[in-house]
């Protein structure tokens, strides 16, 4: 293995701890803590894990965090009443509703009902647009985590040739326009793309976040490249036991590529660290104090 493993996890404690300093900041100069709200309805496991590592790691980060555990059997009205109410408190900065929701609830009339200066997770319509634009706004936790990765590895990204396997909007899409908002060169590659094996091999950055296993080979990789693995895919092996794997055939990577994210431990930690600085980021906006957004 020749390539630098990028440590997600030490990165994400830093950003962890500089959030926490500055929301102790934060209390003393507004009078009260940041809040960050986070509704989950049903009971999914996986939502449920999530949620209380937010919870966890909003108390630790000085921010005042809130869980709203609703029934599964919650109605959109039922969950709009609550949303508009959160986006009429003063105390709230930001709101997360966790996804996935239960079929009766459309997610799309729900993100759009956040007020978008609250929206934390950068999925509203509003927040995309802001993206796109080049606005100040809320951009989706884990691109943003990618991005802090990227240019704590390599500095300025400008004239770099990238790659964004996947077109999702939580991840693939909003990755792009910042990875374009750096003034690299942009492909967005997914299911239809004729030859994935190329398109990667041009590519200085390739940030994987697609949901298939090992998808994206060493021999595809550019070398000397930077590699970002968003994907966590759980594998059963031979044995039956299981194991986590990213989308990125990690040892053949390793092999290639200049500097990788590992999964666990690589882009998975930085998602909550962000969640935690956009709370903080709203907090000082609506509160009309200064803050160097850039310097967290
Ligand atoms: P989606 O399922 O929403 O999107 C997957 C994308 O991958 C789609 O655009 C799809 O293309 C594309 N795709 C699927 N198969 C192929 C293929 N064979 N070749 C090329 N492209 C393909 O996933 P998400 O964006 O939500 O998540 C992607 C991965 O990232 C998942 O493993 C997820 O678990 C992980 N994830 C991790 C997070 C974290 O670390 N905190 C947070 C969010 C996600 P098309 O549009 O054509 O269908």
């Amino acid at each position: 293995m020749s390539a630098t493993i990028i440590d997600g996890k030490a990165f994400a404690a830093s950003l962890r701890e500089r959030v926490g300093a500055v929301a102790a900041d934060f209390a003393r100069a507004a009078g009260r803590q940041a809040g960050l709200t986070v509704v989950l309805v049903g009971e999914d496991a996986a939502s449920s894990v999530y949620v209380r590592s937010k919870e966890r790691a909003s108390i630790a980060a000085n921010i005042a965090g809130t869980v709203h555990r609703l029934p599964a059997t919650t109605t959109q009205d039922e969950l709009l009443a609550l949303v508009a109410t959160l986006n009429a408190d003063p105390a709230v900065d930001g709101i997360l509703v966790q996804l996935p929701l239960p079929k009766q609830i459309d997610s799309h009339a729900i993100i759009a009902a956040i007020d978008p200066d609250k929206d934390v997770d950068g999925f509203h319509p509003v927040n995309a647009g802001r993206l796109a634009s080049g606005l100040p706004g809320f951009v989706p936790c884990t691109p943003l985590g990618c991005l802090m990765l990227l240019k704590d590895r390599l500095g300025s990204l400008s004239g770099l040739e990238a790659v964004v396997v996947g077109r999702s909007n939580i991840v693939g899409k909003p990755m792009a326009q910042l990875l374009l908002a750096e003034s690299c060169t942009v492909t967005i590659a997914h299911s239809r793309t004729r030859d994935l094996a190329a398109t990667v091999g041009r590519s200085d950055i390739v940030v994987a976040a697609v949901g298939v296993p090992e998808l994206v080979r060493g021999a595809w990789i550019k070398p000397g490249a930077t590699v970002i693995d968003v994907g966590i895919n759980r594998v059963t092996l031979a044995d039956g036991t299981s194991k986590l794997v990213g989308d990125v055939a990690f040892e053949e990577a390793a092999d290639v590529a200049g500097a990788i994210t590992p999964v666990p431990g690589g882009v998975g930690p930085m998602t909550i660290a962000v969640l935690l600085r956009n709370t903080l980021v709203s907090a000082y906006r609506r509160e009309g104090l200064a803050l160097d957004e850039s310097a967290l």
